[in-house]
């Protein structure tokens, strides 16, 4: 396997007092404590797990906000110890992996060889396994859909022992819901990935200003063609700068360059920042100078990927500026019927709750079908954004957005979520049941039990 690029720590704290080492979500809310399980061979499970009676789950890189990569009391298969390169062929772009690996050691080693992820999400230290189990989107997903579209096959292991080969064609179904499936339909030890030639490490880069969701959705409309497009938008102010942004598109150059691996990240956020460095004021400084740091109307560049795709890389553990008490995401996707006006109704409830988001992101979402059966993205608006948790005023309005977002005919992600209820889940996602016949009896997340009161049948 590559080993140019060290992952940070992934889910896994340093405890400091003896005991269950604890596993963090991203968002680092809810704390709880499991028993982790390495699996470092395919063959591990399910034997690891022998004799268990609290359910357990495989995790990654722990890269998920809220607790789909948790589980309270019972056992994290922690994966990112089976991470070896099995087989890649220059020809077709097919690279197969154990599932452990993360997207960073992907690149690693595919870059110099000309190849690229058919989709990223905005950090790439996240494992193959997670990339499916959440069937993760990227800014392409307009023109590629989502990383299981790109899944040609992988194993699934369960723990009664038995194994599938997973593709479009052999057991289909498990395919379908294992992609999106949460973790829960078994283990994949491993898949294969159909990357995409690149011959360049650039982006011809261009950021767009805008002024409200009418500009958003005509530069929407205008980028079609081109590969990758996201917005940055300001959900502080009102009035009219209400919606304002700045709209990044981007294609691969197709200049040739050198294609080296990426240099190591050096600057890691140290210690948990206090409660009040996120604020109102902070947050509402640093989305004028975000807008106005792009002086221009209209700007372009020649830009590596590594600042494009993954700004927030740069500093590791950055999560910490949100202090001990943890961030949470809210990120909805809104058909298009009603995604204009969805929109516009819940960052005008934002403006007004006076709850800071300091990083917002809009994107459409594109009409490629994803091949998971509770694949989140769908043909419409998604908007992402990031709270610092405070107890008495975040919850409240979280429950307020989810439930627009249920009126508007939207629906919740859950590798964001911590907070979305059991009704809003199950008319989010009416097709849960039928998904729950795939659950491996075994395996359970807190977010799975949250949502559906259901625990492991042993
Ligand atoms: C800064 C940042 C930016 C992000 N941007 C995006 C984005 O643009 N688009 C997007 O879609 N997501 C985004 N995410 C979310 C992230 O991509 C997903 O949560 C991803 O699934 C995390 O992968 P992981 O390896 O950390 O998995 P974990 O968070 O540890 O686990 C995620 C899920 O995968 C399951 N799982 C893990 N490994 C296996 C396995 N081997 N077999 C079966 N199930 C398994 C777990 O049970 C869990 O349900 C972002 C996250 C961060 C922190």
């Amino acid at each position: 396997m590559p080993q140019t690029s060290t992952a940070p720590a992934a889910g896994i704290q340093s405890p400091e007092t003896p005991g269950p080492a604890p596993f963090e979500s991203w968002g680092r809310y809810p704390t709880y404590s499991g028993k982790i399980v390495p699996l470092n061979w395919q063959g591990d499970f399910p034997a690891a797990t022998a004799g268990i009676h609290n359910g357990a789950l495989p995790v990654g890189m722990g890269r998920s906000y809220g607790d789909v990569c948790l589980l309270k009391d019972g056992n994290l298969l922690l994966t990112t110890g089976m991470n070896r390169l099995l087989d890649f062929d220059p020809a077709t772009g097919l690279l197969t992996a154990e599932s452990g690996i993360t997207l960073a050691q992907i690149l690693d080693f595919a870059v110099p060889r000309g190849f690229f992820l058919p989709v990223t999400p905005g950090t790439k230290y996240v494992t193959l396994g997670g990339a499916i189990a959440n069937d993760i989107h990227g800014k392409n997903h307009h023109v590629a859909g989502t990383f299981g579209s790109h899944v040609t096959q992988f194993g699934l292991m369960r723990s009664d022992g038995t194994y599938r080969l997973c593709s479009p064609t052999e057991n289909p179904d498990w395919y379908s819901a294992t992609i999106g499936g949460l973790g829960l339909t078994g283990v994949i030890p491993w898949a294969t990935l159909r990357m995409k030639p690149i011959v360049s490490r650039k982006i011809d880069y261009e950021g767009i200003q805008f002024h409200g969701i009418d500009e958003f959705l005509d530069l929407t409309r205008q980028s079609e063609k081109i590969e990758y497009t996201v917005s940055w938008v300001d959900c502080v102010s009102t009035g009219k700068n209400f919606a304002r942004g700045v709209f990044m598109q981007g294609d691969h150059s197709s200049v040739p360059d050198e294609l080296k691996p990426s240099p190591e990240p050096k600057l890691v956020f140290p210690f948990d920042a206090p409660g009040f460095a996120l604020n109102a004021f902070t947050v509402s400084a640093f989305n004028t100078v975000f807008f106005h740091k792009q002086m221009k109307p209209r700007v372009t560049a020649l830009q590596d990927y590594e600042p494009f795709f993954y700004p927030l890389d740069k500093v590791l553990h950055w999560n910490r500026l949100y202090g001990k008490s943890g961030l949470l995401q809210f990120q909805y996707a809104i058909p298009w019927d009603s995604a204009r006006e969805g929109t516009i109704a819940i960052l005008g409830e934002v403006a007004k709750s006076g709850l800071a988001s300091f990083l917002a992101v809009l994107k459409a979402f594109g009409d490629v079908p994803s091949p998971g059966m509770m694949s989140f993205p769908q043909p419409g608006i998604t908007l992402a954004l990031d709270f610092p948790i405070k107890p008495n005023l975040s919850f409240p309005l979280f429950e307020r957005l989810a439930d627009m977002t249920r009126d508007y005919g939207g629906r919740l992600y859950p590798a964001k979520d911590a907070a979305m209820t059991a009704p809003q889940f199950q008319t989010f996602y009416p097709q849960w049941e039928q998904f729950a016949r795939y659950r491996d009896p075994m395996l359970t997340s807190s977010f799975w039990e949250r949502v559906t009161g259901d625990s492991p049948t042993l």
